[in-house]
């Protein structure tokens, strides 16, 4: 039987999704390349291609003009998937849409601000409908590897769908709200080992929010450390700006 046929493409993004898959451990690499075959991937190989069975899209739709091209490559694909955070959910990218169009670009091209095309940032399934999506910023390869061949097999993504403090409770950290920081691990998809709390650090959302993320418990927390609206938006904008309902004002 033939191995389906797969397309790589990008859009704004730092391309850092897409070093990932360039970086497979050979092991990794072996185990992807027995169950598909990659047709079209700019960054490792110069073949272009005209039909394929699954497209991975990495990077955020910021300029109209993307958007007909993000049309073409639906058309022709079988499966969809939008790769890391910026296709996910915008990503780092939807930074930009808490300014007016005006703002951004007068910030980034004060010469001659008209004179390149942008617009606000948006997830991929904002525009098209994504069939699967790899979170995290930059994504975890084995999850890479496990989602590709769910979907080779008819299968489901697999992506968990509980919340990060799951399994930084399983390895046994100390609330960082306890020691004064603040966390969105309550409303966050794990599956990343809880990577920055475990690690001196808080999670700050980059896997995106569960499907029915737990807004009580997220208003029982603001309340029991006296934060507010304003002070967790500031925080956790990066990742957040589609989500902002998570935090009741
Ligand atoms: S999700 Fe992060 S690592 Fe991936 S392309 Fe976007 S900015 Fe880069
Ligand atoms: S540190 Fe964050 S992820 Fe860990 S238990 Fe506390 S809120 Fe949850
Ligand atoms: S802990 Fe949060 S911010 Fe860190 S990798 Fe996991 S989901 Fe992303």
């Amino acid at each position: 039987m033939s191995k389906p046929k797969v397309a790589f493409f990008d859009f704004a993004s730092c391309e850092g999704c897409q070093l990932c898959v360039l970086d497979l451990h050979p092991e990794q690499l072996l185990d992807l390349l027995n169950v598909i075959d990659i047709v079209e991937f700019r960054e490792a190989i110069s073949e272009k291609a005209d039909t394929f069975d699954i497209a991975i899209i990495e990077g955020s739709i910021t300029r109209e003009s993307d958007i007909p091209r993000l049309q073409k490559i639906r058309d022709k694909a079988k499966i969809l998937i939008a790769l890391g955070a910026c296709a996910h959910i915008g990503g780092i990218n939807a930074l930009k849409n808490f300014q007016t169009k005006d703002e951004y670009q007068e910030a980034v091209y004060p010469t001659a601000p008209q004179k390149y095309e942008t617009s606000h940032a948006r997830a991929i399934s904002e525009v098209v409908q994504v069939d699967a999506f790899i979170p995290g910023c930059p994504i975890d390869t084995n999850e890479f590897i496990k989602v590709v061949k769910n979907l080779v097999l008819g299968k489901k993504p697999g992506l968990p769908d509980y919340p990060v403090c799951m399994e930084c409770k399983k390895n046994e950290n100390v609330c960082v709200y306890e020691l004064g920081m603040q966390c969105l691990g309550p409303v966050i998809r794990a599956g990343c080992d809880a990577r920055c709390p475990s690690n001196g650090g808080y999670c700050f959302g980059c896997r995106g929010l569960i499907t029915e993320p737990n807004l009580h418990s997220q208003k029982d927390i603001i309340q029991k450390y006296n934060l507010t609206y304003e002070k967790m938006m500031d925080k956790f904008k990066l990742f957040l700006e589609r989500n902002k309902e998570v935090f009741p004002k």
